[in-house]
């Protein structure tokens, strides 16, 4: 994004952009005690805001701490940011953390802070590459037990390894890395759920220590609606020579065709084709989206 202006909703209040700053002692930054959220606005509406917020809010008590916004307010600040930064289509993002009062793994009373920020992201991989499909590397690091770590969250400290598989595969030319879990099965992007075509069916890993997106239950729905069968299972990278399509979803991502996994190759198709334009009626119509 290159157009830090416009304003930023912290804790209550409407800041300009520049200003929306947090402590070095933050105990977020030390220690990711942080849950966000990834949304967007079409037409000035934020598709499927609620359950956004609902995550979020979730994603808190699993690490915690009570944001101490209700889900309507949370609703109500996120369209209030969408609104005065002026932008139709703007990309969303709430944050909130342990704020700096108390330094240690331990900071039972600290602050917990709420931030949301909204900019324009039109596309979160090449517009282009988005219908002949990306290049995606396979991760080294895992998905964790959910034993291990909360990895059904949306928590900051998750993305570590999201970040360090990113960067791996962007150097190697690559848009994005496919992580497997820590059983060796297919999991997900850094940002993103995956899901596979095959005899006209379509598979997708069971999201059971992965985030379970908003957008791989719009997609799984508008699937059905269509009349594709939609099979949650457990996929191993052995397999992936068996698929004929593939394809990604998420709130920033949308839905993005992908043409190769490190040696296996995809040709995005008719079912991806689908689902991508059915997809964008779903955002642009958000009456219809909540029928789906
Ligand atoms: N997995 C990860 C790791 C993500 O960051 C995201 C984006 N929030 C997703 C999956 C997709 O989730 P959603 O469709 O709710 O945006």
């Amino acid at each position: 994004y290159d157009k830090l202006d416009g304003v930023i909703w912290y804790d209550g209040k409407l800041v300009p952009w520049a200003e929306a700053t947090a402590h070095v002692l933050t105990h977020a930054l030390h220690y990711a005690s942080a849950v966000f959220e990834g949304e967007r606005a079409y037409g000035g509406r934020i598709f499927k805001s609620t359950e956004h917020s609902e995550r979020l809010k979730r994603s808190a008590q699993v690490l915690d701490f009570e944001v101490p916004w209700s889900v309507a307010e949370i609703d109500a600040a996120k369209q209030l940011v969408v609104d005065k930064n002026g932008k139709k289509n703007a990309y969303v993002r709430p944050i909130a953390w342990r704020g700096s009062e108390m330094m240690g793994v331990s900071a039972q009373s600290n602050t917990i802070h709420l931030a949301i920020a909204s900019w324009e992201w039109p596309s979160y991989f090449d517009p282009e590459q988005r219908l002949k499909g990306i290049r995606l590397d396979l991760a080294e690091y895992r998905r964790p037990d959910p034993k291990t770590a909360p990895s059904l969250a949306k928590a900051a400290g998750l993305y570590m390894i999201c970040t360090i598989s990113k960067h791996r595969a962007e150097r190697k030319g690559y848009a994005d890395a496919m992580m497997l879990d820590w059983q060796g099965r297919v999991a997900e992007c850094t940002g993103a759920n995956i899901f596979f075509v095959q005899d006209g069916k379509i598979h997708t890993p069971i999201a059971d220590c992965f985030l379970a997106g908003i957008t791989r239950s719009t997609v799984i729905d508008l699937a059905k609606k269509r009349g594709f069968e939609v099979i949650e299972r457990r996929i191993m990278p052995e397999e992936l020579s068996s698929f004929s399509e593939c394809f990604i979803t998420g709130s920033a991502a949308e839905v993005t065709a992908v043409a190769e996994i490190d040696k296996w190759n995809f040709n995005p198709g008719s079912i991806t084709k689908t689902l991508m334009e059915d997809y964008t009626a779903a955002v642009t119509a958000p009456g219809k989206a909540a029928a789906a």
